[in-house]
């Protein structure tokens, strides 16, 4: 245990859970709490009584089985890149944060079932370059893919860039390994593509958002490595127009389309303006653009195949312009316009932002309504709408006026989700697409949830964890 700032914690539980883990994974001193204890945005800031650092599940079930009798919260935490607090701990000190990092072992790599084994701290990037080494693909991409972990993309269900191919981090689990709030350890670890027996406790604890177990280890699903990918960048007229280009693709690709994310001008322009090393890849200026991906296990036409779509699409007027990458280097430029976006926009001042879905063939009527809507309500506000619109998931945020006063604008993040929010509800949306629920979302959630679901929710927690001891006052 390291020394606390204010001298030797008294705190009874600690030498129980340093018993577990040794004295070096029981983290008690304020420098070394530090990077736990805020959230990615700096939106939330808790406080904790330790993070422990557990390296083997046996280890993480022997500390839930002390915190369970002890009536001890725990908080689970992976990477710590959530976008809603889930893994941040209140104010209290009560809590504990398990943090599971520690746990960054590939257990194992099936080639014949096509699955690989890893453990909730192994980061999300070395999930992917184990698969790479094995000669396999595994597809889910964020941007923090460096830093999360796979605890953290089953916890929160991640989305990113490739979901409208493969689906989201759901889609691309067969089996998990869970620690449940008293200590037992669930071994489900299956690798079967076929079973129904009961019950799908899998997809509870996948986005549940570490309220109903700890997951320790899960069966991941590889795919063949994609050995011909080609990503253009289109400009286009309007929203419509993207969804027209994406259906034309889908016709002609169909799961060869792995990537349709839409940034509108303004986006473009900041990113370049403010990120070293980017431009625009186009040399007209586009209302709008699409970062869009096709690729195949083995398809050596495909570049002449998008050259003839994009084409087509450029002659019925659906796009303006568009340009292929001819290199890895151009690829690599073309996904740093569109990664450098959230950074990018930072430097613009405060922006309020939402993460939504909606049916597709909703958002362009959705964009233009928006646009009136939050003019009227902060005229000069500056509606951002972009991401991953093969999904019908967009990252609508609202950057402040030029010259206005962030806090001020910052202020209004209630007036303004609420005129974002209500139309998407009312248009049959999600408030979160893919970010989750945590602290950010949980009383919008108590508003917008059917009451019969949020009734279900409530019984199946207090099921799981009768004491409430996981991850509390997150999503509920
Ligand atoms: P954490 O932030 O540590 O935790 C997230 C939640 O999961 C918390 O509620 C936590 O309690 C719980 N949890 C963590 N580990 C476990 C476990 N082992 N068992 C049970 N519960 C657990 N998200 C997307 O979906 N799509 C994107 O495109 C995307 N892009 C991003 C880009 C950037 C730059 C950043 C900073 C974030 C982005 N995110 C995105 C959000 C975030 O990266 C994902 O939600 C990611 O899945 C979180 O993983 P993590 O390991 O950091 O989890
Ligand atoms: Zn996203």
């Amino acid at each position: 245990m390291s020394a606390s700032t204010s001298g030797p914690s008294t705190d009874p539980l600690l030498p129980r859970l340093a018993a577990i883990v040794g004295e070096t994974h029981v983290l008690t001193d304020a420098d070394a709490l530090e990077p736990y204890l805020h959230d990615w945005r700096g939106l939330y800031k808790g406080r904790t009584r330790a993070v422990v650092r557990p390296g083997s599940t046996a280890e993480v079930a022997a500390l839930l089985r002390c915190c369970h009798e002890a009536g001890v919260p725990i908080v689970p935490q992976g990477g710590n890149t959530g976008l809603v607090g889930g893994s941040i701990p209140d104010l209290s000190g009560t809590a504990v944060i398990l943090s599971l990092r520690r746990l960054d072992r590939v257990r194992e790599v099936d080639l014949s079932s096509d699955t690989m084994i890893v453990e909730a701290g192994v980061t999300l990037l070395a999930a992917q370059e184990a698969a790479e080494a094995a000669g396999r693909f595994f597809p889910l991409s964020l941007a923090s893919e460096g830093t999360c972990t796979i605890g953290g993309n089953l916890g929160t269900n991640a989305g990113g860039t490739a979901v409208l191919a493969y689906g989201n981090a759901r889609e691309l689990v067969l089996g998990l390994e869970v620690v449940m709030a008293d200590g037992a350890v669930w071994n489900g670890l299956g690798k079967l593509r076929k079973d129904n027996t009961g019950y799908d406790l899998r997809n509870l604890f996948v986005g549940s958002e570490g309220t109903l177990g700890i997951i320790t280890a899960a069966v991941l699903k590889l795919f063949p490595a994609r050995r011909d990918i080609v990503t253009a960048f289109v400009g286009l007229p309007s929203p419509a127009a993207a969804l027209a280009l994406l259906d034309r693709a889908k016709a002609r690709l169909g799961a060869g389309v792995t990537t349709f994310e839409l940034m509108p001008r303004m986006a473009v322009e900041m990113v370049v303006n403010h990120i070293p090393g980017n431009r625009d890849p186009l040399a007209g200026a586009h209302p709008w653009n699409v970062l869009f991906e096709a690729s195949s296990p083995s398809d050596p036409d495909l570049r002449n195949k998008v050259e003839t779509l994009l084409a087509e699409a450029i002659e019925s007027g659906e796009a303006e312009d568009a340009t292929i990458a001819a290199s890895l280097d151009q690829r690599d430029a073309l996904w740093r316009l569109r990664e450098s976006l959230p950074e990018a926009q930072g430097h613009e001042g405060g922006s309020i932002k939402h993460d939504i879905s909606l049916p597709l063939s909703r958002i362009p009527a959705f964009i233009e309504a928006m646009g009136a809507a939050l003019e009227r309500l902060v005229p000069g506000c500056r509606p951002l709408p972009f991401g991953h619109l093969g999904d019908g998931n967009l990252h609508f945020n609202v950057t402040q006026p030029v010259g206005a006063d962030r806090t001020e604008f910052l202020g209004r993040w209630g007036e303004v989700s609420g005129v974002v929010l209500g139309e998407v509800v009312r248009e049959g949306g999600s408030i979160s697409a893919e970010h989750g629920v945590g602290q950010l979302k949980r009383d919008l959630l108590r508003e917008v949830k059917d009451p019969v679901a949020l009734d279900l929710m409530r019984r199946i927690k207090s099921a799981f964890d009768p004491k409430g001891i996981l991850n509390p006052g997150k999503v509920l």
